[in-house]
């Protein structure tokens, strides 16, 4: 049996079938669900559908109500923008198709809130159109049917995923095979601990015969931090006492004291020191949550003299016994026991 086959028949004994959009399956109930369901789990929905329901029968009611009380119905399925476009498209179905659902792909689409995906749920659950959906339940099963590697938001492979998922949907029974594949994805094909043994599609499934389910889909790579080098001066004077200077309150290390710190090693220079007679220590790299901090230590005995680069930053002159005392940053710290020694 076809992919498509057996998720139907699996569907027709094991599938939700008395969901409250589903009687009638109108394309406003359809709307809503959809609408409501993104980001949302079906358990949680019912209720908030029931009530918006009693509330708005139809695009009409929706449309002509204050917006206050269309959000003061959402209020509690998060995601606010979602019941203020459903809002506004009810309103535009209201005026510009004399309040009926519109049965076309471009036309659905060009409503505010509505992707690709919930269009297609639409024009299948219905319309009884042939069209595919692929929400995150769906790219789950396909991506580990599949084992499509690869992080599923990237675009190539979404395209790949949207062609599998065309190819993939039977030429009947579309609003079945719609609420079929959704309803695998999340109650046997789930993120985690998902039914393997009695799915349907575990026979030719690559992540469940390869046993690499639990590897797909693959999670979003995580962004590469950008890396800032900075010059951080040791500076000591005649009295064996080294500069600090004290950070902003605002930023990162935040109060904290510091090294003087230069964005280049010719700044240095504007502290004072001879550059030649620097002696370069090898660096310390640190990470902050956005970027990493490859910090240059460079070293100045005695310098004969010293100029405060920044009069809005003054020096504090302390002995590095001294020095250890003080709130310092953990590479700072680092650095300065470093000299110590
Ligand atoms: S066999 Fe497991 S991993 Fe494969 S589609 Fe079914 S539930 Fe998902």
């Amino acid at each position: 049996m076809s992919f498509a086959a057996r998720l139907l028949a699996w569907f027709d004994v094991h599938g939700r079938h008395d969901l409250p959009w589903q009687h009638p399956r109108s394309p406003y109930q359809v709307w809503v669900s959809e609408i409501m369901l993104q980001q949302t789990q079906v358990q949680t929905v019912i209720p908030y559908f029931e009530r918006f329901m009693q509330r708005f029968p139809d695009i009409k009611t929706l449309a002509l109500a204050d917006q206050d009380e269309v959000l003061a119905h959402w209020a509690g399925l998060g995601y606010y923008a979602r019941g203020r476009n459903l809002h506004k498209a009810a309103q535009i179905i209201d005026t510009q198709y004399g309040g009926e659902f519109p049965d076309e792909f471009e036309a659905i689409v060009a409503l505010p809130g509505i992707g690709r995906s919930t269009a297609g749920a639409i024009l299948s659950q219905a319309f009884e159109q042939r069209y595919a959906i692929l929400d995150g339940n769906v790219k789950r099963v396909l991506t580990r049917h599949a084992a499509i590697e690869g992080w599923p938001g990237n675009k190539k492979l979404e395209t790949e995923l949207w062609q599998l998922a065309e190819d993939l949907t039977p030429q009947t029974r579309f609003a079945d095979y719609t609420q079929a594949i959704m309803d695998l994805g999340a109650t046997l094909c789930k993120r985690t601990r998902p039914g393997c043994e009695e799915c349907p599609l575990k026979q030719d499934c690559q992540a469940f015969q390869l046993g690499r389910v639990a590897e797909f889909p693959y999670s979003k790579p995580k962004k590469q931090k950008p890396t800032r080098q900075a010059w951080f001066l040791l500076l000591f004077n005649s009295d064996n006492q080294i500069a600090l200077i004290q950070r902003p309150n605002s930023g990162i290390w935040g109060g904290l004291y510091s090294l003087p710190e230069f964005d280049c090693f010719d700044d240095l220079s504007l502290a004072g020191v001879d550059l030649n007679s620097l002696v370069k220590w090898s660096g310390i790299r640190h990470t902050f949550s956005h970027y990493h901090l490859e910090i240059k230590p460079v070293y100045a005995l005695k310098a004969p003299t010293v100029a405060e680069p920044d009069p809005c930053e003054p020096y504090y002159w302390l002995t590095l016994d001294e020095a250890l005392k003080v709130g310092l940053p953990a590479p700072i710290k680092t650095l300065l026991q470093r000299a110590l020694k």
